[in-house]
């Protein structure tokens, strides 16, 4: 089965409230005979295109090929949050590269919030970067840990844009019973990331990269220059990136046996008053949680609460998204057990074992970065901007990033899937225990 195709028809957007709301693109044409560019880059989501963009900037010859159409996998349907920093905590991460490697991680993290906020500046990208992301706390015990962290952050990275919540504090912001205290980060952020993804093809064009769309790769032959198949075409490039994170599916068997892929979902409720809305949560904060399958949520412009909070782990979405998402939002927010949902969603991302992206050098001239395991508006943004400088000869940060363990799952192709589903099962038990 083809994740290009599972639970989407060809062409289309999903049913999203973003596919619904957005200003779209003309249909690119797709690529068509024997073709050449410098550098061919392989799916236009944020990672693809934001490589596109930076690298048209610098004078490249850039092509972009699409499967489907722009910004159709997850960079079209995601939470929209802009997370300052890596997916795992800087202590985590402390232990497992050590002091300074941490260090250079975290600044990349930071410096990926600031791109994802000065592209939202410009005229071709048509969302806000709306401040201030709420993490939440689900289990008593975990809340020490949080206060911790907010130290541990704010005196050995010197953030200060990030504040303990207490408990009560907390509930004033977030009007749920479920949560025992957080912390409120206004380094990040969150953005419509349809709008996000469709600016940036906007700019790429602008600054003179090509894009096709419904031009699915069905074959890379490494070498140089590297020579990438579609069915209606071939294309001749110097370099190639590839930026298809959870839909890749094998056609790289390395990256492949690194990155998972999982399904995501999100439902759109009905819009709400703004005085309704800011009785749910408070200054237009977008909120994560800290459990295991993490409930993620914040207000659209026109006052709709976006949930997302349940997933899956084969290739089909269930039957009835709503019914499922609406189970957790109704956990968070009893008191909308009756609301109305307008628009419900899926979407498939890269995870890695450790939660950190897989960056990769194939043959020397073929780039690949994705597994960024939930936290790829920023990072998937920000790896576009590190492969162009790569490729231009300025390595240090796509060295940063590639210098990361990234091991494969467990069970290979055949096992990882059922021994994926297992352990999610059982951290998921244990955040209902
Ligand atoms: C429901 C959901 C919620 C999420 N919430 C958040 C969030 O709030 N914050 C956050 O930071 N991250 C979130 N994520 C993750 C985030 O969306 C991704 O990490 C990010 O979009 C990855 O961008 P990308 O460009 O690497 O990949 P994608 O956006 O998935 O793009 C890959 C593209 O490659 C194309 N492609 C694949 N194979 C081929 C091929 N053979 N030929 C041509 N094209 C191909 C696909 O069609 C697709 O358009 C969420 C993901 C989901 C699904």
């Amino acid at each position: 089965m083809d994740l290009l195709t599972a639970n989407d028809r060809q062409g289309k957007y999903p049913p999203s409230y973003y596919a619904d709301a957005a200003e779209h693109l003309d249909r690119f044409p797709a690529a068509a005979g024997d073709l050449t560019c410098d550098v061919c880059v392989v799916g236009a989501g944020f990672t693809g295109l934001s490589t596109a963009y930076h690298l048209a900037q610098r004078g490249y010859d850039v092509m972009v090929v699409e499967a489907q159409r722009v910004g159709f996998g997850a960079s079209g349907r995601n939470g929209g949050q802009v997370a300052t920093g890596q997916r795992r905590d800087q202590d985590e991460l402390e232990n497992m590269v050590g002091d300074a490697h941490a260090r250079e991680l975290w600044d990349i993290g930071c410096q990926a919030v600031d791109l994802v906020r000065d592209l939202c500046a410009k005229d071709e990208v048509h969302t806000t970067f709306h401040p201030g992301i709420v993490h939440t706390v689900h289990r008593k015990r975990d809340y020490q840990h949080g206060a911790a962290y907010v130290d541990h952050m704010q005196s050995k990275y010197g953030y200060e844009k990030i504040t303990l919540l207490e408990p009560e504090a907390c509930r004033d912001i977030v009007n749920s019973p479920a949560y025992h205290g957080g912390a409120l980060d206004m380094g990040s952020g969150h953005v419509q990331p349809l709008e996000l993804v469709l600016g940036l093809a906007r700019l790429a064009v602008k600054s003179g990269a090509r894009i096709c769309e419904q031009s699915k790769v069905t074959g890379i032959d490494q070498g140089d220059p590297a020579t990438v198949r579609t069915d209606g075409a071939t294309i001749k490039a110097r370099y190639v990136v590839l930026g298809c994170n959870g839909y890749l599916g094998t056609m790289q068997k390395h990256v492949a046996a690194r990155v998972m892929p999982i399904n995501n979902f999100i439902v759109a409720t009905k819009p709400m008053t703004p005085e309704a809305q800011e009785q749910i949560i408070r200054n237009n904060y977008a909120v994560a949680d800290s459990k295991f399958v993490v409930n993620y949520f914040r207000f659209s412009d026109d006052h709709r609460l976006l949930f997302g909070g349940s997933e899956s782990y084969g290739y089909k979405f269930p039957k009835d998204i709503a019914a499922a998402v609406r189970k957790p939002m109704t956990e968070i927010f009893p008191q909308l057990a009756n609301i109305g949902i307008d628009h419900a969603w899926g979407g498939t991302l890269g995870i890695t074992m450790n939660r950190m992206p897989h960056y990769e050098r194939i043959g020397g001239n073929i780039l690949t970065m994705s597994g960024f395991s939930g936290s790829g508006v920023a990072l998937g943004t920000m790896s576009g901007q590190i492969a162009a400088e790569a490729i231009a000869g300025q390595a240090e940060r796509f060295d940063v990033m590639a210098r990361v363990p990234t091991t494969p799952f467990p069970g290979g192709p055949a096992l990882r899937s059922p021994l994926l589903v297992l352990a999610m099962l059982w951290y998921g038990l244990r955040d209902r225990l």
